[in-house]
C-alpha cells in the first residue's frame, strides 16, 4: 500500500424548516417557479432579513447528534460572488464562527474496525436559486430555492477509500432524518455532496495536487469518483506529471470525472460580517433544551434492540437503519415477544416487498395486528412456513387479513393422521426406488419423498408429521 487516498468531503443538506433562512416564504419542493418568493430572497434594496429561529435549532441538533462543540457566540457573513442564480450578490453563510465544530462520525472503516471521522464545522447559511438550462440555449431562473437554509458540514481529510466515504455518507444520512432534520433527498437536491481528493505517495511524501469534484448525485457516484481519481492520480505521480488545483465534474454514462475548470487563482469571497443580522447568544439552556429533542440515536437504539430483543449484530443493524421501520418492528414485538420470529419476518418478507428505497408503511395495506395474527398461525403450526409466506404476498397485495385468505383458499395445515398416512401410502407405492436409496443411506430420498407428499397434500399437511411418519414407514 504505497499510496493511501486521501478525502475530505463537503455536504450541503437543506433543513426541513417551514419557512426559509432569513423570510417567511414557504420551504417547499417542487411548487411551480418563482412562487415561494418575496423581496428578501429575490434580493430587493432596502429588504431585511430575519433569522428564523428554527434553523439555529436544527444546526445545533445536527450538531449535537454529530458530537460537536457548540458555539455560544456566532455571526452571520456575507460571501460576495456573482452568478444569477444569486439574487443579492452575496450569500450568507458563516465564515469564521460556524455554529457548531470539531465533531466527529463513527463507521466501519476498510479494516472492519470503527473509525472515528472528523468533522471540521458545521454551518449555516443559505441556498441559491437554481438556473435551468433549456433546449433552446435560454437560461431560466427559479427563486424558489433562493434563502432556503442549508448547514454545511465539513470533514477531516480521514477518509481514505470511496467504500468510507459511502459508508460515511449513509450513517450521516441516515442520522439526519433520525433527527428529522433534513429529508436527504439527493434526487430532489436536498442533500449534496463535493468531493476532494488527493494521494500521498507514502515512500517520498509527494502528493498529488487537490482535485474537486461536483455534480455527485449519488452515493454510488461518490464512490465510483474517488475510486477513478485515485487511479488517475496515482498514475500522474508515478509518471511525474502535475496538474494545477482543479474542479472536475462527475459523468455517470462514462464514469470518468471530467476537467471543469482549473483554479489559477484563489477566489476572493471578500467576507464580511452580515450587517443587517444580529449575532446569535446561545444559553447552556439553549443548548440543552434542544438536547433534550433529540430521539435515541441509531447506535444507542441498535445497542437496544441487541439487548432487549436479543437480536444478532445484522438484524439489529437492518431493523435500526431507518427511524419508520425501527419503530414499526417495534410496534409488532409490543404483540409478539418471538423477537426473532418478527425480526426474521420483517426482515425476509416485509422489506423485500416494500419498493421504495426508504421504508415506508404508507406501502402497506394490512395491521400490525393482522400481520401478528399471521406469525400465530405460523407458530401455532395451523399453516407451515411455505404456506404463510405465501399468505404474506397475498395480504401485502390485497391488504386482506391472514385469516379470510387462509378460510378462503382452504390452507389450513392439516393434521390428521389418517389422512397424512393416506398420502404417505401413496408416495411410498409410487416411488420404491426412492425407499432402497434410503435405506441405503441417501437422506436426499427422504426429503423428496416429503416433498412429494406435500405436493399431493397441496402443501397443506404438516410436515414435520410428514417426515416422521416416512422415517417410520420406511424403517418398518
Ligand atoms: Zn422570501
Amino acid at each position: 500500500m504505497r499510496y493511501k487516498t486521501i478525502v475530505g468531503l463537503e455536504i450541503h443538506a437543506q433543513l426541513m424548516t417551514n419557512t426559509k433562512a432569513f423570510c417567511s416564504c414557504n420551504n417547499e419542493y417542487g411548487n411551480d417557479p418563482n412562487t415561494n418568493v418575496c423581496p428578501i430572497c429575490l434580493g430587493m434594496p432596502g429588504a431585511l432579513p430575519v433569522l428564523n429561529k428554527s434553523v439555529v435549532d436544527y444546526s445545533i441538533k445536527a450538531g449535537l447528534a454529530f458530537n460537536c462543540d457548540i458555539n455560544k457566540d456566532s455571526k452571520m457573513d456575507r460571501k460576495n460572488y456573482f452568478y444569477p442564480d444569486l439574487t443579492k450578490g452575496y450569500q450568507i453563510s458563516q465564515q469564521d464562527t460556524p455554529i457548531c465544530e470539531n465533531g466527529y462520525i463513527e463507521i466501519t472503516g476498510d479494516s472492519g474496525e470503527p473509525k472515528k471521522v472528523g468533522l471540521i464545522r458545521i454551518h449555516m447559511e443559505e441556498d441559491t436559486g437554481k438556473s435551468i438550462h433549456t433546449d433552446d440555449e435560454k437560461t431560466l431562473v427559479d427563486y424558489n430555492r433562493a434563502g432556503v437554509p442549508l448547514i454545511e458540514i465539513v470533514t477531516k481529510p480521514e477518509i481514505n477509500s470511496g467504500n468510507e466515504a459511502k459508508e460515511f455518507l449513509e450513517s450521516l444520512r441516515a442520522t439526519l432524518k433520525y433527527i428529522d432534520v433534513s429529508d436527504c433527498k439527493m434526487e430532489e437536491g436536498s442533500l449534496r455532496c463535493d468531493v476532494n481528493v488527493n494521494i500521498v505517495d507514502t515512500e517520498t511524501n509527494t502528493r498529488s495536487t487537490i482535485a474537486e469534484i461536483k455534480n455527485l448525485n449519488s452515493f454510488r457516484a461518490v464512490e465510483k469518483a474517488i475510486e477513478f481519481e485515485t487511479n488517475r492520480q496515482i498514475a500522474m505521480l508515478e509518471n511525474g506529471e502535475t496538474e494545477v488545483k482543479s474542479t472536475r465534474r462527475w459523468d455517470d454514462s462514462v464514469e470518468e470525472t471530467i476537467l471543469m475548470r482549473e483554479k489559477l487563482v484563489q477566489e476572493d469571497y471578500r467576507f464580511a460580517s452580515e450587517g443587517d443580522l444580529m449575532t446569535v447568544e446561545l444559553s447552556d439552556e439553549d443548548i440543552e433544551r434542544i438536547r433534550a429533542t433529540l430521539p435515541e440515536l441509531i447506535a444507542e437504539k441498535k445497542a437496544r434492540f441487541m439487548s432487549e430483543y436479543d437480536l444478532n449484530d445484522y438484524d439489529a443493524t437492518v431493523l435500526t437503519a431507518d427511524r419508520s421501520l425501527s419503530k414499526y418492528y417495534e410496534e409488532l414485538a409490543k404483540v409478539n415477544s418471538n423477537y426473532s420470529l418478527v425480526s426474521n419476518w420483517v426482515i425476509n418478507e416485509l422489506l423485500r416487498r416494500v419498493e421504495s428505497e426508504e421504508f415506508t408503511t404508507d406501502e402497506i395495506k394490512f395491521s400490525v395486528s393482522d400481520f401478528n395474527d399471521l406469525l400465530n398461525l405460523v407458530e401455532s403450526n395451523k399453516i407451515n412456513n411455505n404456506t404463510g409466506k405465501k399468505v404474506f404476498r397475498e395480504m401485502f397485495e390485497t391488504g386482506k387479513s391472514p385469516n379470510t385468505i387462509v378460510e378462503e383458499q382452504g390452507l389450513l395445515q392439516i393434521s390428521d393422521t389418517s389422512f397424512i398416512e393416506e398420502a404417505v401410502d401413496k408416495v411410498l407405492s409410487d416411488n420404491p426406488q426412492s425407499i432402497i436409496d434410503f435405506k441405503a443411506g441417501k437422506d436426499r430420498a427422504l426429503g423428496f419423498l416429503v416433498g412429494q407428499v406435500m405436493k399431493a397434500t397441496k402443501g397443506k399437511a404438516n410436515p414435520q408429521m410428514v417426515n416422521e411418519l416416512l422415517s417410520k414407514k420406511m424403517s418398518e
